[in-house]
């Protein structure tokens, strides 16, 4: 009892422990996660930051290219220069000139050349009718550039001179003194536009609208390709629309980006944005799950080891128990016939003049008792040798009804000592089974005996004899108290015995039975029981069948 509740305590700390180690395990998987989710968040802010900026100088160098351009442009016909610019350079979309008083001279306000000119002409006309100041945007921070061939190849290409090939290059000296080159931002339906001019000396103000198309084409190089096909990145104008995208996400219904940062105010409200389908909650969401599984895992081999290691423990704890009980029944058992022998030896050794018939019945009494000792000792040599699997059979043709009439005579004084009366039904003619006979006679015996033992109140014992071609079956049948159900498959283990009173009150080491089944098994039959119908139990040898008499 004690050693139970050991167990049982012991079972109880394991599932503690393992509980703990699980919700340890669980919490900090938790903070794992959220530090994993955080370093993850601050890569791609600071990878973002490095885009932005990326975009940033090269939007700022190009334009600053083009402004130095647009500085250096020969005097006097600015008009025809900026044309032959602009249809060399497909950076720019348009270009004009402005001077005090008259407002834009070119494009021809009165006469637009096309329906681009008459739009820009629209665009602009709050700038060129001075309703809104030609103010200068905040100035870029010029930062070192980074070594991005496409932005290199953007700023070269904004650098492109005009075509005017002809007129001398001024000295750059005189060009800035003389010039001052400014830009700005226009937002105007569609989107935004970059206007960038120079101003001479005169106050007249000469410039090229930037084609944004143009541009953004170039700045999709500029976006990191995507590290997996869930990613995307994105520039996004100043409505939130995506207007480059590298990545094969779709992005057609512009969702929110999982991060995003400002360009800067080369590209004012302009933002680079970084799009993930697997997003920080469902990636987390799956280590979640992945975690609570091996967690589960872990606690779940943890509590079941434990559970095996502890009915480990409690069998080997019962064999134990079994086995300490099973040596002081088998010593009980020798010592009883032993004493018997040695009693009625002594009587016969002291009263030399004893009548005829005491001294048979003391010399059968011996012979009786040396042979119930002998059985034991075979039940105990088979046990070893059964369990090492040494037993050895000899098989031959054996006639069991002769067995079973010789097997009862030898039985007669003992059934002349039990209160039981012998009653046997067997066939007339012999039942030859190739068996071993030896194997057959001891579960035989050993099912009378346990007859003579546990019914023996019951005075009566059958025995039966039915044979076919398929199988031959020996009924050993008594009126005793028979076997509880629950007991009934329970006796035939190994130094399994009834728990009645009957059994407690008799000697028995509870092997008998385990090994006549087992006995019966290897011979290619079986032994089974069955309560008898008014009472009683029935023992069934079952032997596979017989060979038909006559041959
Ligand atoms: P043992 O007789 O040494 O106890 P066995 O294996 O021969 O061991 O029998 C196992 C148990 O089966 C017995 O302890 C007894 O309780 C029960 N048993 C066996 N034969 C009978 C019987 N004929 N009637 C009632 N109980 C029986």
């Amino acid at each position: 009892m004690m050693h139970t509740r050991n167990l049982i305590l012991g079972w109880l700390l394991l599932l503690i422990a393992s509980l703990l180690i699980g919700s340890m395990a669980f919490y900090l998987l938790d903070k794992q996660q959220d530090n994993f989710a955080m370093a993850a968040r601050e890569a791609d802010r600071e990878r973002l930051a490095a885009v932005a900026e990326t975009i940033h100088l090269t939007v700022s160098e190009s334009r600053d290219a083009l402004a130095t351009s647009l500085r250096e442009l020969p005097g006097e016909n600015y008009i025809d220069a900026l044309e032959n610019w602009r249809l060399g350079n497909p950076l720019i979309r348009n270009v004009f000139v402005w001077r005090p008083g008259p407002g834009v001279i070119f494009p021809d306000p009165d006469r637009p050349t096309s329906s681009e000119e008459r739009a820009f002409l629209q665009r602009y006309a709050a700038l060129f009718d001075l309703s809104t100041a030609w103010a200068l945007p905040a100035a870029d921070s010029p930062a070192a550039p980074a070594p991005v061939q496409a932005r290199r190849e953007l700023t070269e290409l904004a650098k492109s001179r005009p075509l005017a090939a002809s007129s001398p290059r001024p000295l750059a000296d005189e060009i800035r003194t003389r010039h001052r080159s400014d830009w700005r931002p226009w937002f105007w339906e569609e989107g935004l536009h970059i206007l960038i001019w120079a101003t001479d000396p005169d106050q007249t103000r000469f410039g090229i609208e930037l084609e944004m198309a143009a541009l953004l084409s170039r700045l999709v190089t500029l976006l990191p390709e995507p590290a997996n096909p869930q990613e995307a990145w994105a520039l996004l104008d100043d409505r939130g629309q995506v207007v480059q995208q590298r990545g094969q996400l779709d992005l057609s219904g512009n969702p929110v980006p999982a991060l995003s940062l400002p360009v800067g105010p080369s590209l004012p409200h302009w933002q680079v944005g970084l799009y993930s389908r697997a997003t920080a909650a469902s990636t987390q969401q799956g280590l979640w799950w992945l975690g609570s599984i091996l967690t589960l895992i872990l606690v779940a081999a943890i509590l079941l080891g434990g559970s095996l290691l502890l009915w480990q423990a409690r069998r080997n704890q019962l064999d134990a128990r079994r086995k300490t009980g099973f040596v002081s029944n088998v010593s009980h058992e020798l010592k009883t016939p032993l004493t018997t022998i040695r009693m009625y030896a002594e009587m016969l050794e002291e009263q030399e003049q004893l009548p005829t018939d005491r001294r048979r019945r003391y010399l059968d009494v011996i012979g009786s008792e040396a042979r119930r000792l002998t059985r034991l000792v075979n039940n105990l040599l088979d046990f070893s040798r059964l369990e090492q699997g040494r037993k050895q059979y000899h098989f031959q043709e054996v006639d069991l009804n002769a067995l079973l009439t010789r097997t009862l005579a030898s039985h007669a004084t003992l059934q002349a000592d039990a209160p039981l009366e012998l009653s046997s039904d067997l066939p007339d003619t012999p039942v030859r089974v190739t068996t071993d006979g030896d194997a057959v006679e001891q579960v035989l015996l050993n099912l009378v005996d346990n007859a003579l033992k546990y019914a023996g109140d019951g005075q009566e014992l059958s025995l039966r004899l039915v044979a076919d071609q398929q199988q031959v079956c020996i009924e050993v049948a008594d009126r005793g108290p028979g076997i509880a159900p629950q007991q009934a498959e329970k006796v035939f283990d190994m130094f399994q015995r009834g728990d009645d009173s009957l059994t407690t009150r008799t000697q028995g080491c509870g092997l008998g039975l385990s090994i006549a089944r087992q006995l019966m098994r290897d011979l290619g039959g079986d032994l089974h029981y069955h309560p008898r119908t008014g009472g009683g139990s029935v023992f069934t040898m079952t032997l596979p069948g017989a060979t038909p008499s006559g041959e």
